[in-house]
């Protein structure tokens, strides 16, 4: 058993069975023992790959991206260049490298990361040596005013999500709680959930439908949004996702580029679930932001140029580094890889008409 698993047996024996939710919190982000505080796991060595790890040329095309909306905003004289959890640093550096066309941009640009993991800020601060002097939060709540401009890549996917079933009995909460011989199980919560939870067609869905709900992703996205409404600016999303909200159970744990069980060693895996896209625009437009897309990652790449970077990215490269550049190309846009499941989304204000989309 893992110090975290004991940990989190000892909570439920305390309080009674935990949501899904604070259940994925704590594996996650738990000070001493979550998974994200304490390692980190993103890379070839570690336990899943990221677009911004497979190839610069994601991270360079979502610099263009950020460079075109810098122009559409009328070229602020300041702004701050925000990135959710930025992981190793990767997609900051090669954004940054390649928002060196227009050194306007690069002059008006305050690097803010929001990250929570003390390990991964040290990649990021040394991932950014000579490019940026970054500077870090807790939350997005403690960013400064005035214009900004935001990427996040993979960020949504690892928050807290609840998850409803529809029983017998009708809906109830999925909980975790602790099975005869002392292990984490799931269960099902005694009371029916408030009906706002639940997606539409909630009561003609089938005995065993599940629906899940991101509250923390609605939330920053309507924070977000909020600060784009009052300061201007844009923000651009990746994740895998579904563009339209329905039933289906996406909570999964991986470690060592293979799907795990979420209840068996807590804290060693990365535990993540499907972004909905839907509800994500929905609280970026209730602030009064506007919406571009979601379109697939792989649309979205193409449309910014993909095959064009990858062929001056190749030019004068032996055979072997070519063969690298395409099967890269093939893996961030290819349909079969992530080029369908993920999408791109952005929020801007003032509503804008910016590439890719
Ligand atoms: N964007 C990076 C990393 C994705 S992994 C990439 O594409 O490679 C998720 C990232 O979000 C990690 O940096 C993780 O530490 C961070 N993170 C997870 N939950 C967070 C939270 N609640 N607040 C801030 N950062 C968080």
């Amino acid at each position: 058993m893992t110090v975290l698993e004991e940990k989190i047996c000892k909570l439920i024996a305390a309080v009674g069975p935990i949501s899904v939710a604070d259940y994925m919190s704590i594996v996650l982000s738990d000070p001493d023992h979550g998974y994200y505080t304490t390692r980190t796991a993103i890379g070839l060595e570690g336990d899943f790959i990221t677009a911004p790890e497979i190839s610069q040329m994601f991270g360079e095309l979502i610099g263009i991206w950020c460079v075109a909306a810098y122009e559409a905003l009328g070229r602020p004289p300041r702004l701050s260049l925000v990135e959710l959890g930025p992981g190793r640093g990767t997609l900051m550096a090669d954004l940054l490298r390649a928002g060196r066309v227009d050194p306007g941009f690069i002059r008006a640009a305050e690097v803010h990361l929001v990250e929570i993991s003390p390990e991964l800020r040290r990649r990021q601060a040394a991932g950014l040596t000579g490019l940026a002097s970054p500077i870090w939060h807790d939350r997005i709540d403690d960013l400064p005013d005035g214009p900004l401009i935001v990427v996040a890549n993979e960020f949504f996917d690892a928050l807290p999500i609840r998850q409803f079933v529809r029983s017998e009995r009708g809906w109830r909460e999925r909980v975790v709680g602790l099975d005869d011989n002392g292990n984490l199980a799931f269960g099902l919560g005694a009371a029916a959930p408030d009906p706002a939870l639940l997606p539409a067609g909630a009561a003609e869905a089938p005995l065993g439908a599940v629906a899940e709900i991101n509250r923390p992703a609605e939330a920053i996205v309507g924070t977000l949004a909020h600060r784009l409404a009052q300061h201007g600016g844009a923000a651009l999303i990746f994740d895998y996702g579904h563009v339209k909200s329905g039933f289906g159970e996406t909570l999964q744990a991986v470690r060592a580029h293979h799907y795990a069980d979420p209840l068996r060693e807590p804290g060693e895996c990365d535990l993540t679930a499907h972004v909905d896209f839907d509800r994500l625009a929905a609280a970026a437009t209730a602030e009064g932001a506007s919406v571009l897309g979601p379109t697939t990652q792989g649309d979205f790449l193409l449309a910014m140029g993909l095959t064009e970077r990858a062929g001056a990215l190749g030019a004068g490269r032996n055979a072997e580094e070519q063969a690298n550049i395409v099967a890269a190309v093939e893996r961030l846009a290819g349909p079969d890889e992530m080029g369908t499941l993920f999408k791109a989304m952005a929020v801007t204000h003032p509503p804008l008409a910016l590439p890719g989309f």
